[in-house]
């Protein structure tokens, strides 16, 4: 009797970034009698942003997966356990109990890239997908083209778009300097209301993303050039920046756009990341729910032994109960930053306490292993006061 024939697969990839590079490597490191191509618009070496941070407990489990890769990308990353929240002069030096690491966008993406090739997978560099006639011979293609999907675009009837775009305003510039400890800004400035976050990503850079909300967009930096709001940026957070000018990469301002769909696939399509539902940067964990995503469709392609239909029922019903979390946890965060207005009104320690809580993925219970210090100094000793604070 002779051994059944391994299913072999034509597997397209669109996009290049961290959930469309991971799915390749893994697919190709399990399956490598798959023909798998990815298609990547950009040339190599460009990428939007800057750095990226990426929470402990996801390495760890991406690691179960893929040790190999994980523990590059980690070699290349900077830790840190440590926030400042700035609340108008009034501070307050955060300790997490586990440690984020930081990595440049880029390095990150060239790491993968490289493990892509040790499997034999060459990435297309600068090669757009707009129709559906660039994917008509492939056996499954995977939409990991991030927020602005063309896959998703060419689905959305089938799939259900809904989308919600958000009042605040953010652009993602970058700093010549590894500005620590990490740190979240909200000043009262102009008339308007700023918020600074920030993370050292390398010993010589940091990311540093710009909100405000509409009110104050409208009264302020709407009326500038771009060139202006930079420079408006850099004044007011000058103390955080320590007099650094800010970096541009594609830094445009703009409303979030929160996309989500109501189903997943649409014949032998598949979205997964950004391109499934965008992540909000105040969430910090894109870049390894797209990765997580990845491994979840993966592993889904593994137990149907690589049948499409069944494995894409799949990876559904296995990752999406862990999306909703998120997604709720999301439009939670996302929603505080909206109305920041109103939390920063608090006093110090009641704002960063309804900073830590405002996804109710953490309660006042969990601060104490969240927060260790934090939990210790400001809310065991006066947990019952801080109850009776009500926002105005
Ligand atoms: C301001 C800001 C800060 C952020 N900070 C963090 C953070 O600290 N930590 C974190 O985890 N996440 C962060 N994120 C989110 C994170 O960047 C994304 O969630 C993550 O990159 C999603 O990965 P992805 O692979 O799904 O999509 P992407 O990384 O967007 O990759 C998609 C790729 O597809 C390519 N592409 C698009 N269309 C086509 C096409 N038609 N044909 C071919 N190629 C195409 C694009 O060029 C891109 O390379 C931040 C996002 C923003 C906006």
């Amino acid at each position: 009797m002779t051994a059944a024939m391994p299913r072999k697969l034509r597997v397209a990839v669109v996009g290049g970034g961290p959930g469309g590079l991971f799915f390749a490597r893994l697919l190709a490191r399990r399956a490598p009698w798959h023909e798998i191509a990815v298609f990547e618009q950009n040339h190599a070496g460009a990428t939007y942003g800057f750095g990226v941070t990426l929470a402990g407990p996801a390495q760890d489990r991406l690691r179960t997966a893929d040790p190999e890769a994980v523990d590059r990308l980690a070699a290349a990353m900077v830790f840190s356990d440590e926030q400042m929240i700035n609340l108008d002069g009034e501070r307050i030096l955060l300790r997490y109990g586990a440690k984020s690491g930081a990595i440049a966008r880029l390095e990150l993406l060239q790491i993968l890239e490289d493990l892509c090739r040790e499997h034999g997978i060459v990435v297309a560099h600068e090669r757009r997908i707009t129709s559906p006639s660039d994917l008509l011979d492939f056996d499954l293609v995977v939409g990991a083209d991030g927020a602005n999907s063309v896959v998703r675009g060419l689905m959305a009837e089938q799939l259900g778009l809904r989308t919600r775009t958000l009042g605040n305003r953010f652009a993602w510039y970058g700093v010549a300097k590894a500005l620590n400890p990490n740190g979240l800004s909200f000043k009262h400035q102009d008339g308007g209301r700023f918020i600074g976050h920030y993370y050292a990503y390398t010993d010589a850079m940091s990311t540093f993303v710009a909100e405000c909300d509409e009110a104050t967009w409208e009264s302020t930096l709407a009326h500038l050039p771009d060139a202006e709001r930079r420079k408006r940026i850099e004044r007011i957070f000058e103390e955080e920046l320590e007099g650094a000018p800010l970096v541009e990469n594609k830094s445009v301002w703009r409303q979030f756009q929160a996309l989500t769909t109501t189903r997943w696939h649409a014949g032998n399509a598949v979205l997964l990341g950004d391109a499934l539902r965008v992540a909000h940067f105040s969430i910090g964990s894109g870049t390894r729910l797209a990765m997580d995503d990845a491994l979840a469709l993966c592993q889904a392609l593994e137990a149907c032994e690589d049948n499409v239909a069944a494995a894409l029922e799949r990876y559904v019903a296995t990752r999406k109960p862990t999306r909703d979390l998120f997604t709720a946890a999301t439009v939670r965060s996302f929603d505080w930053y909206e109305d920041i207005e109103s939390a920063m009104r608090l006093g110090v320690v009641a704002f960063t306490r309804d900073f830590l809580t405002r996804t109710g993925r953490v309660d006042d219970n969990r601060l104490r292993d969240y927060v260790p210090d934090f939990y210790r100094e400001h809310i065991a000793p006066l947990q019952g006061s801080l109850n009776r604070e009500e926002r105005p």
